[in-house]
């Protein structure tokens, strides 16, 4: 079975694709040349995630989902939450994001956060949502060369280390995109797609 991933991030691309089985073969956007940039203009990762999927569904005509990803850091409200990648302007690069965040949290001694992803997966007959969570702390500092965006600066509970010194499979099994990716699977493996 073939399934479009609405995405030009490689790195979500490489979380999914290795959880997958075998006979799910993953298309992204890259492999369909589809280079425009999707807008992600709503205020929760669900519509933001509808929107992906939608569009790309639209377009090709083929079973597709989408991911989308925040950071939320209950002593900011919430910040940066669903502004995840432009928290820190138009322009943002994962360096300027985490400094934003190491700043605002500078004096402030709770540094709980958790990552959530929705996944919005769409077929001819309907749209369905899979979420994952996972919970830890903003580090003092920026910590590991691994994993991309805010995951040297995050460390899960019961872990010292950050999700970019974390192998790539602890990540996957206790964070929140694989959380969601394995509600996924349970959920293709149980229903017929045309
Ligand atoms: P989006 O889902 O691509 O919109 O991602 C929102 C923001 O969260 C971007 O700045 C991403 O770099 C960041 N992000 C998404 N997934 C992860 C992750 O697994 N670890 C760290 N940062 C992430």
């Amino acid at each position: 079975m073939k399934l479009i991933f609405a995405t030009h991030n490689q790195n979500k691309l490489t979380e999914i694709k290795s959880q997958l089985p075998n006979n799910i073969e993953i298309l992204s956007l890259q492999d369909l040349s589809f280079n425009q940039e999707i807008p992600e203009p709503y205020h929760t990762l669900e519509e933001n995630a509808a929107i992906k999927a939608n569009t790309i569904f639209n377009c090709f005509k083929e079973t597709c989902f989408s991911d989308d990803t925040g950071l939320f850091v209950p002593a900011l409200n919430g910040i940066p939450g669903v502004k995840s990648a432009r928290y820190s302007g138009p322009k943002a690069t994962p360096e300027n994001n985490m400094d934003k965040l190491l700043k605002a949290l500078e004096n402030i001694t709770d540094r709980k956060a958790y990552f959530q992803t929705t996944i919005a997966l769409k077929t001819a007959a309907e749209i369905k949502y899979f979420t994952g969570k996972v919970h830890g702390t903003i580090a003092l500092g920026k910590k590991g060369n691994g994993g991309f965006g805010y995951d040297p600066i995050f460390i899960p509970d019961n872990y010292t280390k950050s999700f970019a010194e974390l192998p790539l499979e602890i990540k996957q099994k206790i964070g929140h995109r694989g959380k969601a990716i394995r509600s996924l699977i349970t959920y293709i493996k149980s229903h017929k797609f045309q």
